[in-house]
């Protein structure tokens, strides 16, 4: 039985106040009904298909040295809302989404930090008729169940390096449980799009994007690849909260970087764009 649902029967088990009328904020938290969200951004049109609303949920376990959202790291650093109040927040929003062909992309952070709050909002969404997508690294995959990833239309996984050894040295974590997310996927040919950050100097050694390649090569389910391009706009963010930033100054990508590893994953039979 997963953590959280142990940890909620005991709650229930012991507390009196944990009556329907009167649940706690730990209670509503294990049953995925409260969460903490970073920020919504609205209109979106680079976290999947067409016009989106993109949730940021709160908490991350890996430390990419490229990460734009470090002010998403911190479990608590976000506000607490109910599923009820996110979905109240996207309401006025429906109409844009369908008309742009969009839905709603839960991101952050990483979302399966809070996986049950995460999946009770694509259960919602779902009841609303949105498109939902999940832009996950996918090292916490494992806390995904087939039924959780029926709610899902489109997993964005954020493959950070083919390379092992890389990744490990990019992110602080092991690649494995991304790959075995990967894998669980393909079985169930699950819709996904992978997206790949070029770092010049860094991610772009010509082994690792072999390595990207012949990974991706194994999943039939994957519909694009998407190379990023490297920014410095989350700079400011490391400046801001006193942390050392281990990119600071590396170059970005430039648009012919990115067009030449794009072309290149391509004649290695990749969709990439
Ligand atoms: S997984 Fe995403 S949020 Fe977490 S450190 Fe990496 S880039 Fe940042």
């Amino acid at each position: 039985m997963p953590l959280e649902h142990r940890h909620a029967l005991s709650i229930l088990h012991h507390d009196p106040l944990d009556t329907p009328e009167h649940p706690t904020e730990e209670l509503l938290t294990a049953q995925g009904r409260l969460g903490r969200v970073h920020s919504i951004e609205w209109g979106s049109m680079v976290d999947g298909p067409g016009l989106r609303c993109a949730i940021f949920l709160s908490g991350c376990l890996l430390r990419c040295q490229y990460c734009h959202n470090p002010d998403t790291w911190a479990p608590r650093n976000g506000r607490l809302v109910e599923v009820e109040e996110v979905i109240d927040r996207l309401r006025p929003y429906l109409r844009m989404m369908s008309l742009g062909h969009g839905g709603v992309t839960l991101s952050g952070g990483e979302p399966l930090y809070q996986d049950r709050f995460a999946f009770e909002i694509f259960k919602a969404c779902r009841g609303l008729g949105l498109h939902t997508a999940l832009d996950t690294s996918g090292y916490l995959g494992d806390r995904a169940s087939e039924e959780d990833l029926d709610l899902v239309d489109l997993v964005l996984l954020d493959l950070k390096s083919g390379d092992p050894d890389l990744y490990q040295r990019l992110t602080l974590k092991p690649l494995e449980p991304t790959l075995r997310f990967a894998r669980r996927l393909a079985a169930r040919n699950h819709p996904v799009w992978i997206r790949f950050v070029l770092v010049p100097g860094l991610t772009d050694p010509v082994d690792n994007l072999e390595a990207l390649a012949n990974h991706v090569a194994a999943w039939p389910n994957v519909e694009r690849l998407e190379v990023l391009p490297f920014h410095q706009m989350g700079q400011y963010k490391y400046e801001a909260m006193g942390i050392p930033y281990p990119l600071a100054n590396h170059p970005e990508a430039t648009a012919d970087q990115v067009r030449q590893v794009v072309e290149w994953l391509r004649s290695r039979g990749v969709p990439a764009v």
